[in-house]
This record gives C-alpha cells, structure tokens and sequence, in this order.
C-alpha cells in the first residue's frame, strides 16, 4: 500500500509498504480522509520531541473497517469509523485515575506509530468510533480537531460567562470558537494576526479582529472596559500568551489549548492581581469524542476543509499546508 512516511527532517514521501498484520484486539482501516494537524510540521521539521522515521503521518482521520476478527464486539466490516488516537500507558497515576489523555508517557497514532495518511491503518478495535454513515468523510476527518475544542470549552465553568475571546483563528481556533458559540449565548469574538484566516471566521459567523491593539481596543470598548470573562488560546505563540491576561476582567479564566514549543513570557502579576485563573487542557478523552462526532452535524464544519489532495499528491498538500495562506484544513483522500 501506498503511505506518506516521514523520514528524518525536511524528508516526507510517498513510499510503498506493506499492509499491516493484524492481532484478533486490531482492525484495518481503509482510510477515506485524513488532514495534516499543525503538529505534523513540527514532526516534519524534526523538532517533535517524540516522533522519528520512519513514520507515516495522520492522526485526524476515517474511513471504513476492511478486515478484522468480528467475534464479540460492536463492530462490522464495512462500518465507518474514526479513532481516538491516544496510546496511554495504564499504569501511572493519571492513568488509573480515569485520566488517561495526560498519562506520564502519553502516545499518539501518527506520532510514536504509524499513522493514517495511507491507504490502510491498523488500530486497536477498543480505539474505534462509529460514525454515521451519512457523514461524509471530510467531516468525518475532522472529528479529531473537533474533540479538541470540545475537551477545551469543557474545561472551565461557563455560569456568568457573557464574553469570550479566542486567540489564534487556525482550525482549533476556530473549532473552539465554534463550540463555544453553540453551547451559549455567550459573544463569542476570535483574533489572529492572518487576514486570510480572519476572513474565514467571518464566512464562519464568528466576529474576527486583527491580534494586538484592534482585538484589545474592541473588547474593552464592548466591556466598559472590564475585559472579557473566559479566553482560550489557541495559537500557542508569544504575543498570544500576552494578551491572554491583558484581555480578561479580575477573575477571568484562560483555557490554554494552543501547544507552546518552548516557555515563554507569561504576565504572572495579572494573574496574581486579576485573581486569574489558568487551565491547561490536553487533548481530549473519548467521550470529548462522542460528543464532537453528535456536534459535527450541526455545525458548518465544511468551510473548515480548505484543500483536499489525493494520497500521491500528499508533498504538494504538505506545501499547501505549510505555506498557510488562505488554508485551514488540508485533507489528503487515499482511496
Ligand atoms: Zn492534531
Ligand atoms: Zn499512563
């Protein structure tokens, strides 16, 4: 079969393997969709902490189950499925606490094994979910990010809440701002420093300004000059981690989704004199999951998927994706 593999920094290729072999607890999976996460340029790049080549990529995905032992389960050749794509040790205090998506030694599909940007991927059946058939599978494949956003708005208390700011407008951005927006009736506004990106939540609904001074100068002309009440950052950047406290009224909270790649500088006396409160929130757990796939029908998450290449063109879709220019969700469609 036909994989994109990573192998070693600045090396992705289309490359022939073998079909995996598969143990009575595993399915094979024809992949329909699967989309680059802005963490596969960091594996690309080679400065992931984790993954090394060779690899093949692809944690946001569906497709169909082709073959595995059907006895004494839920599952069907044929059905159409996602999977939740951590691999937790079971044995650490997060783990047997019932918090398995912040295990000590946590690993993902696609990042310590091989992914779904291939015709077929093997995964445990115990890692599966369902989805409905009417699905197509560019939703389907953007489950993944979805559950994200939805562990993150999850993570903090929404009573009082009537303002909300999300920071960095890229898929989890906007995902966030999505969920958000449908779980209240809370205003719901999204910065980024991309034009092209603030053009796209607009055609999403979602008010959009420009990070910095215009996302700071509306907010506190909205608020009488209090600040919003809640704030997920999602952009993972240093101007971000700035603005996180300036923008929020004394008690506010942060829900940090966005993944800092080193320490960065954080206002601590805003925390301290604001009586802040910072809540980091990895990943998701599998019922952030199930809850994404029932959302994924009301929400217009077809405007998300921006591109979509076939399995052979998946350099290109890489490039497309890295350029970043008018793109949010990069699909690669293997089959
Ligand atoms: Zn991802
Ligand atoms: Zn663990």
């Amino acid at each position: 079969m036909l994989a994109a593999r990573y192998l070693g920094p600045d090396k992705l290729e289309m490359l022939e393997v073998p079909i995996p072999d598969l143990s009575d607890e595993e399915a094979l999976i024809r992949v329909e969709a699967c989309g680059f996460c802005g963490s596969d340029l960091g594996i690309v790049a080679g400065v992931h902490p984790r993954a090394r080549g060779p690899l093949t990529l692809g944690h946001e995905f569906c497709g169909t189950i082709h073959r595995m032992n059907t006895a004494g389960h839920e599952f069907d050749i044929g059905d159409r499925v996602t999977a939740f794509p951590l691999i937790s040790c079971g044995e650490c205090s997060a783990c047997r606490s019932g918090q398995s998506h912040v295990c000590r030694s946590l690993k993902l599909f696609g990042f310590d094994a091989d992914g779904a940007m291939a015709e077929f991927v093997r995964i445990p059946i115990h890692s599966l979910l369902k989805l409905p058939k009417t699905m197509p599978a560019s939703i389907g494949a953007v489950i993944e990010p979805l559950a994200v956003a939805v562990h993150g708005v999850s993570m903090a208390p929404r009573r009082n809440v009537k303002n909300i700011a999300v920071l960095g407008a890229g898929p989890i951005g906007l995902l966030t701002a999505l969920v958000a927006s449908s779980e209240s009736e809370s205003n719901v506004c999204i910065s980024d420093i991309l034009p092209s990106r603030l053009e796209l939540a607009r055609e999403l609904g979602i008010t959009s300004y420009s990070a910095g001074a215009e996302m700071r100068e509306r907010i506190m002309a909205a608020t009488n000059g209090e600040g919003v009440d809640l704030v997920y950052e999602c952009a993972g950047a240093p101007s971000s981690a700035v603005d996180m406290t300036s923008l929020l009224r004394p008690r506010g909270t942060i829900v940090n989704l966005g993944v800092f790649k080193r320490p960065v500088e954080v206002d601590l006396q805003a925390i301290n004199f604001k009586e802040l409160t910072l809540i980091g929130s990895r990943v998701y757990t599998k019922d952030d999951f199930k809850t994404a796939i029932s959302m994924a029908e009301t929400l217009p998450l077809q405007r998300v998927v921006t591109h979509s290449f076939p399995l052979r063109d998946v350099q290109a879709a890489f490039e497309c994706f890295r350029g970043g220019k008018g793109v949010c969700k990069v699909l690669i469609l293997p089959n």
